[in-house]
């Protein structure tokens, strides 16, 4: 008789072969700037763990605290019996933080792009997407009965000719969504989010930003892209984060109007058939605003890093793109070069991983490095160093 599981192993020989494959490398302790990867001592340099929060004392003493107040699981799903204080607390703290009437909290963004935007469009709309957007974004997408539009990656106005032939579109679209990643992970480079709302605007479509990489490194005090370009709850409809990155630990979250948030929890299957976070998750999630409202020089000592890192680098002769961000990619093009590279910087002592096709182009292999705002100066000039002579040896430079 066939195995009728036999594609399993077929499919992933598939993938060993073609090199598509994810090795997974074992963290052994924290995420800190210094940490053990598959038992070597190395400098982290691709986590998204931005203001190195995930180990801050104050969020590690707020989630033991709160295992020993509320214990460790919720018991529920929020509309039931997972709705404890510590999450109504955590909403009303983020939607301050925020500048917002509400804010809602998910278990992970791809639990909110994945159950929102199905919700804000359906039968008879449109979503006009980024071609570059996050695949929760196209996950939450596919999951709409919406029309769909794509223009091209940051171009206004290729996106002003998607809202125009909308707008002649007959029947008329009953809703029109435009939805962004903020910061996109693969370039580190800045959606135009305030002309991007104008064109919106116009056309009276909503506007969606999912701001993962920019929550805790844009806008004043790490408030995230809003914030960066002043734009208000009536420009940008529905702003989207994460707690999993510069916050240091987990959950999705959504903030604007009251009527959002109730619309929103009312409607989103992920939110409502899946059990809620942790009591010690909620609490560490609020000690993180706390930290990012008192503690403003982590997001300072960020970018300090990240112009150091950047200009270095440039005046080494790297190809770091257009990143506008901490976020900084070492272009060297193909594929197995990016793999040297990374296997190099790691014999040096910094683990920076390599981005290939398909999620980059074929020819724009890249080490995707992430600053943090834990490590020292001199840890950054480790990093350098390491680049510098992996990238001779590879005749990069
Ligand atoms: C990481 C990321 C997500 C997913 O967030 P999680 O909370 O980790 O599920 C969504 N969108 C973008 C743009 C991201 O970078």
């Amino acid at each position: 008789m066939r195995d009728p599981t036999s594609f399993l192993a077929q499919e992933y020989q598939q993938l060993v072969e073609s090199e598509l494959d994810w090795r997974l490398h074992v963290l052994e302790g924290p995420s800190t700037p210094w940490c053990e990867v598959d038992g070597k001592k190395v400098l982290m340099f691709c986590s998204n763990n931005y203001l190195g929060l995930s180990n801050h004392p104050a969020l590690k003493q707020a989630a033991i605290e709160a295992v020993r107040t509320h214990g460790v699981g919720s018991g529920s799903v929020r509309p039931i019996a997972g709705t404890m204080d510590l999450h109504v607390e955590l909403e009303q703290r983020l939607a301050r933080f925020k500048g917002a009437g509400a804010s809602l909290v998910y278990q992970s963004g791809f639990a909110t792009n994945a159950g929102l935007i199905p919700q804000l469009v359906g039968d008879g709309d449109l979503v006009i997407s980024d071609e570059l957007n996050h695949g929760s974004i196209i996950d939450g997408v596919r999951l709409s009965k919406a029309e769909r539009a794509v223009y091209r990656h940051g171009d206004v106005p290729d996106l002003e000719r998607v809202l125009d032939e909308a707008e002649r579109h007959q029947p008329s679209y009953r809703r029109v969504l435009v939805i962004t990643d903020g910061v996109f992970s693969m370039d580190g480079d800045i959606a135009p989010l305030d002309r991007i709302a104008a064109a919106a605007a116009k056309h009276g479509a909503m506007v969606y930003v999912d701001d993962a990489h920019g929550e805790g490194v844009l806008g004043e005090g790490g408030r995230g892209i809003v914030s960066h370009f002043h734009l208000g709850r009536n420009q940008v409809h529905v702003e989207m984060g994460t707690f999993s990155k510069a916050f240091g630990v987990v959950g999705g979250h959504i903030s604007g109007s009251q009527a959002l948030r109730d619309f929103a929890f009312n409607k989103s299957r992920t939110w409502l058939l899946s059990g809620s976070h942790p009591p010690p998750v909620a609490a560490a999630c609020i000690a993180a605003i706390d930290v990012l409202e008192q503690e403003p020089q982590h997001v300072q000592t960020l970018w300090r890093h990240t112009e150091r890192f950047k200009k270095a680098m440039r005046q080494l002769g790297f190809d770091i793109g257009h990143s506008e961000t901490p976020i900084t990619p070492v272009i060297v093009g193909e594929s197995s070069v990016a793999k040297r590279l990374s296997q190099r910087l790691f014999e040096l002592g910094v683990f920076a991983l390599p981005i290939v096709f398909p999620m980059v182009a074929k020819d724009k292999a890249r080490i995707r490095t992430i600053m943090n705002a834990a490590l020292t100066p001199e840890d950054v000039d480790v990093a350098i160093a390491a680049f510098e002579k992996a990238g001779r040896e590879l005749r990069l430079i």
